[in-house]
């Protein structure tokens, strides 16, 4: 496994359509186990594959919230597609590994439901709440060339110490 680099704006991989997977191959497992690894060292809650410079349709998703009884998951998702969103939205702050110095409130559905493949090619079929879908729908944005500054309702400057104390994705 290795640290990959992180592109940040603007760099042109983030704005474009990532194509989708279709070998399940040892290529795509070391991205994924790359991937892992990049999330973790930077840290941060999420990462999708253009941001370490791969047009592919590709996210990780690690997180646990003690205090609201979550127990820790690592997801790593192949071709994610939202197949439903809740009508209920609701606005949290975010942060981008992929733009520094900046987060945002964002209005996001309150639960999706994900589609997709694990890493061997498995289908998956998830049900998410809460802040855990708030990652899910950042990442899959990613997939697609859309960015949480695109979105968010307000931006703000901050100090790069700062923006690291929040889940960066
Ligand atoms: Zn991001």
């Amino acid at each position: 496994m290795a640290v990959r680099d992180i592109v940040t704006v603007p760099h042109p991989v983030l704005r474009r359509k990532a194509a989708p997977v279709k070998d399940f191959g040892p290529e795509l497992q070391r991205l994924i186990d790359d991937m892992i690894e990049t999330m973790r060292a930077a840290p941060g809650v999420g990462l999708a594959a253009p941001q370490v410079n791969v047009s592919q349709r590709v996210i990780v998703v690690e997180y646990e919230d003690a205090e609201a009884g979550i127990p820790h998951q690592l997801y790593a998702v192949v071709n994610p597609v939202i197949v439903d969103f809740s009508r209920a939205t609701e606005i949290g702050t975010e942060g981008c590994l992929s733009i520094p110095g900046i987060i945002g409130d964002v209005e996001r559905a309150r639960k999706v439901t994900v589609k997709g493949f694990d890493r061997h090619g498995n289908p998956l079929h998830l049900t998410l709440d809460g802040w855990v879908a708030r990652i899910f729908q950042h990442e899959i944005d990613h997939l697609n060339g859309v960015l949480f500054t695109d979105r968010a309702v307000r931006v703000e400057r901050v100090a790069p110490e700062l923006a690291a104390a929040l889940d960066r994705v």
